[in-house]
């Protein structure tokens, strides 16, 4: 696909086969409905394992045995999704993983968060992943999570998603009172301590202290039932409270908050929907903390792959360790995450022979990392030579990407966490532009060719 004389490579509209333009489209108006629908990593799992359930896939806990063709999905803390598509070849052989990650960054409410100031409540943050915080001032933000109470219940929250219910915000600073802000390193112009969002402004007495904290507090018990001491076991997110959006006059992009990763989420879930009777198991996985690490029990540098298999291999009837090492081994794996796209606005961060654009088609990346390669998984060639034969085979239309240019700074994925095991990895997403704002931009065409990538990969042998 790279022309010797084009690093640009062909915009993927040309490339399109008939029929697919229209596609093109369609899935992405899918793929908006699922952006407003779920903007938190709970959310998301919530989404993906009713659309499993609903398409035939069955919980482990109900499947009696294996055969090929099997359809299992495990779903593990709310926040770790696994759809399962047994294969013809024997599962010790080694399994075909795509994965791709559904947090993004964000506000967390701290754990004791409500207080009052100047007669104002508000509700301090702890944000969640890379974010400029600038860009979090200003705009409405919506409220999503859940709260549990000391006798397990858990109360969903969902406030200022729909039109008639109200939002919360961050406010800025006034330009007029903004001259020594304006000085200041934009690292340091923001502080993190100071994105405290405005929740009330309502006494609710005459006389006394914290009263309009208190009102809050009110408000909180008679619409959700919970007490202030409530917010220590939550998981509260404050997330940007204005839907996905069709971007440009020819309505050729997506812009919307939380695309990183969703976009490879969605576009794998839909993927794994239309696989039949593969050759090898799929293992469709969907995880959490991608953001800051991978890190805890829902995060993939933790045991979750390693579980899920050997469940898989204990329901086959294949327990024993070697068996286990061996499939985790020889298995092939998609980590599907985004990449940047070469921004014209910021030309200079970008070296243009090797980063990807958008509307070029779904972004193969040998390796991320910063600071010569660090914290990278580099992709082995022999496999990248079987990626190219089957996107060209099946006419996804590709190009290579790598993070912005060699020092200026860096990212990783969970490529790392899945090579651990000895399989073959790369990184395969679109490319964003805009990544971790509140409205990143990817191209529709990228997104279904992602989705072509990640079926095509599925169904490979
Ligand atoms: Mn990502
Ligand atoms: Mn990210």
């Amino acid at each position: 696909m790279l022309d010797k004389d084009d690093h640009l490579g062909k915009n993927a509209w040309t490339e399109l086969l008939p029929g697919e333009t229209e596609a093109v489209h369609k899935f992405n108006k899918s793929y908006l409905d699922f952006l407003n629908q779920s903007k938190t990593e709970r959310e998301a799992i919530e989404n993906i394992y009713r659309t499993a359930r609903d398409k035939g896939f069955i919980s482990i806990d109900e499947c009696q045995d294996l055969k090929p063709g099997q359809k299992i999905v495990i779903r593990e803390k709310g926040k770790i999704c696994a759809l399962i598509v047994m294969g013809q070849d024997p599962i010790e052989n080694g399994i075909n993983i795509v994965a791709s990650h559904i947090d993004s960054p964000r506000l967390d409410l701290k754990v004791r968060p409500l207080y009052e100031e100047d007669g104002l409540a508000l509700l301090k943050t702890h944000y969640y992943g890379g974010i400029k915080k600038y860009q979090w001032l200003a705009i409405p933000l919506a409220m999503h999570g859940v709260v549990v109470k000391k006798d397990g219940h858990m109360v969903n929250i969902v406030m200022g998603e729909k039109t008639e219910e109200p939002v919360l915000t961050i406010s800025d600073l006034l330009p007029h009172l903004a001259k020594e802000q304006m000085e200041k390193k934009m690292s340091e112009a923001i502080s993190g301590e100071s994105l405290n969002a405005l929740a009330g402004s309502i006494p609710l007495d005459k006389e006394g202290k914290d009263l309009v904290k208190n009102h809050v507090l009110q408000r909180l018990k008679d619409q959700y039932e919970i007490e202030e001491e409530d917010f220590t076991s939550a998981e509260l997110e404050l997330v940007p409270a204005f839907p996905a959006r069709e971007v440009g006059l020819d309505r050729s992009m997506v812009g919307g908050y939380g695309q990183d990763d969703r976009v490879s989420a969605y576009a794998s879930l839909q993927g794994v929907l239309e696989v039949k009777d593969p050759a090898k198991t799929v293992l469709c996985l969907f995880v959490d903390k991608e953001e800051i690490g991978s890190v805890g029990n829902t995060g993939l540098h933790s045991l979750v792959i390693e579980n899920i298999v050997t469940e898989i291999m204990h329901l086959a009837g294949k327990t024993n360790y070697l068996d286990i090492r061996r499939c985790l081994a020889r298995s092939c794996a998609l980590s599907a995450d985004v990449n940047a796209a070469v921004d014209p606005n910021y030309p200079d961060v970008f070296e243009k022979r090797n980063c990807s654009f958008l509307t070029r088609g779904v972004v193969v990346t040998k390796f991320t990392g910063s600071r010569g390669k660090s914290e990278s998984s580099d992709a082995n060639p022999e496999f990248l030579g079987r990626i190219r034969k089957l996107f060209e085979d099946e006419k996804v239309s590709w190009q290579v990407g790598e993070l912005g240019k060699v020092d200026i700074g860096g990212g990783g994925t969970v490529a790392q966490y899945m090579a651990y095991y000895g399989m073959e990895v790369v990184d395969c997403g679109v490319a964003v532009m805009g990544m971790h704002s509140p409205f990143e931009i990817v191209s529709k065409v990228d997104v279904y060719m992602s989705y072509k990538a990640y079926r095509a990969f599925m169904q490979s042998f």
